[in-house]
């Protein structure tokens, strides 16, 4: 479920995107890509939108069907500078990562693995579970104070739950309404699966925080605007709470965070801030130098051409 980022996504660095801070709910098409055997639907980056806080990167993933031999099948590749969260709606996959970890994750579930100076994993099929997978994955921007430091994963079995007026709300990363995620972050941001019943629900958002709203399954109108799969619904700062209407059952995920403030430079699986560390990871991939470690997957490792910018 995870990256590329590609030229189409953006990315070399630039401006956060527009802000909106007129209360207006900003909508964006998401774009279509292939990730593996996967069709997605990337909400971020995208060339207005940056990111949302720190969330840097969104693919809602299927739904499709998956064999017990076929899934993901994303081979080992490297990630920098960011966490991926994985949280599936549907279905079962495989991860295995250099660190050594073998997660097999679930709905409910959620897997946090933070790259900082490097890590690779693979995400696969499970060997045993045949139907429907339905998921999203996010990437998370390190802050300066941990992108370049140890590789960590984290696997939650169980995620504190919110009932609000008209939905369920799991909490996968961050607070909301006095429930807080146990997954490890390094800065201020949130991440809710929202399971809405038809009517109104009222979020609590903070002030602080611009958010983003994708729908995985159904359709909401948010502040007035209609928004179902494929779009990214954008909430600038200085809002204290957002209403969301369903007239059928729906499936979300909120979003925020406090603005980033700093450009980004994302290519391939790396997020960093200049070219030159994009390089040094890309040659440390390439030349297989141990920066990396290694995943015990059976499928191929992935690879990437030169970066345009590259000099040596
Ligand atoms: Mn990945």
């Amino acid at each position: 479920m995870s990256g590329p980022a590609t030229p189409a996504d953006v990315v070399l660095g630039g401006a956060a995107g527009p802000v909106s801070r007129s209360g207006r709910v900003e909508i964006t098409d998401s774009r279509e890509a292939e990730v593996g055997a996967f069709r997605v639907r990337r909400a971020l980056p995208r060339r207005d939108r940056r990111s949302i806080g720190a969330w840097c990167f969104i693919d809602h993933m299927g739904p499709a069907v998956v064999t017990e031999d076929h899934g993901l099948d994303i081979g080992p590749h490297p990630h920098i500078g960011l966490q991926t969260v994985t949280w599936l709606l549907d279905g079962e996959a495989l991860h295995r990562d250099s660190l050594g970890s073998e997660q097999v994750i679930r709905p409910g579930q959620l897997n946090l693995m933070t790259a900082g100076h490097g890590v690779a994993h693979s995400e696969e099929a499970t060997g045993r579970y045949r139907g429907r997978l339905h998921g999203v994955q996010l990437w998370v921007a390190q802050p300066d104070a941990t992108r370049c430091g140890p590789p960590a994963f984290e696997h939650h079995g169980g995620l504190p739950r919110v009932e609000l007026s008209a939905a369920t709300a799991t909490v996968l990363v961050g607070e909301l309404d006095g429930a807080r995620s146990p997954a490890w972050r390094d800065t201020d941001q949130v991440g809710v699966d929202l399971d809405l019943r038809p009517g109104t629900t009222v979020l609590p958002l903070r002030r602080d925080h611009e958010h983003g709203l994708v729908v995985f399954a159904g359709a909401v109108t948010l502040d007035g605007a209609r928004v179902g799969p494929g779009h990214l619904a954008y909430l600038g700062t200085g809002r204290d709470e957002g209403a969301l209407i369903a007239t059928g059952p729906a499936r979300a995920l909120l979003v925020g965070g406090v603005p980033l403030g700093v450009p980004l430079l994302m290519w391939w699986n790396f997020v960093a801030r200049t070219r030159e560390e994009i390089v040094d990871a890309y040659l440390a991939w390439h030349n297989d130098d141990g920066r990396f470690g290694t995943v015990d997957s059976p499928l191929p490792r992935i690879t990437v051409g030169a970066p345009p910018w590259r000099t040596r």
